[in-house]
């Protein structure tokens, strides 16, 4: 447990919170450089797919990735919005455009999955050379790195 804490769901939520939550309260500050407040809400609900994205990068579950990147995204706006560009419709704001980040984070969740099912499949078939540590196929009789035998 302890060698792998990344692994963990529970702290790749949180580290999830904390990243979304930081990268939109920077996305909201460059935001307040746009002028008109139609094409900020539309520059920032890109810009917070990606954060989102970003943010469920290390989330293996979908709908935790949704959350996460949600929370964070509402949180680091709300903030960017009580700093640097204070409005009547900050919470609104934050409520929308927490979306297109849970969006990213749901959709980084789903490739997290496939990634996982996809290595758990393919990692029984991987053998390693005992020479160089190369990775070999599990038919070959020779390393293609060093050209040692392989006997097992
Ligand atoms: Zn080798």
């Amino acid at each position: 447990m302890a060698s792998a804490p990344l692994r963990n769901p529970l702290s790749a939520f949180v580290l999830a919170i904390l990243i979304s939550a930081l990268l939109a309260g920077v996305a909201g500050y460059a935001s307040t450089y746009i002028p008109f407040i139609e094409f900020r809400l539309f520059a920032l609900g890109f810009a917070l797919f990606a954060v989102g994205a970003l943010a469920g990068r290390r989330i293996f579950i979908g709908s935790l990735g949704f959350v996460g990147a949600y929370l964070g995204a509402f949180v680091g706006l709300l903030l960017a919005q009580q700093l640097f560009w204070f409005n009547a419709y900050a919470e609104l704001i934050a409520l929308g455009l927490a979306l297109p980040a849970g969006a990213g984070g749901f959709m980084m969740g789903k490739v997290g999955v496939h990634r996982l099912a996809r290595s758990q499949q393919t990692t029984p078939g991987l053998r390693r050379c005992s020479s160089c540590g190369a990775r070999v196929g599990a038919s070959a009789h020779k390393c293609w790195s060093c050209k040692a035998t392989l006997t097992y």
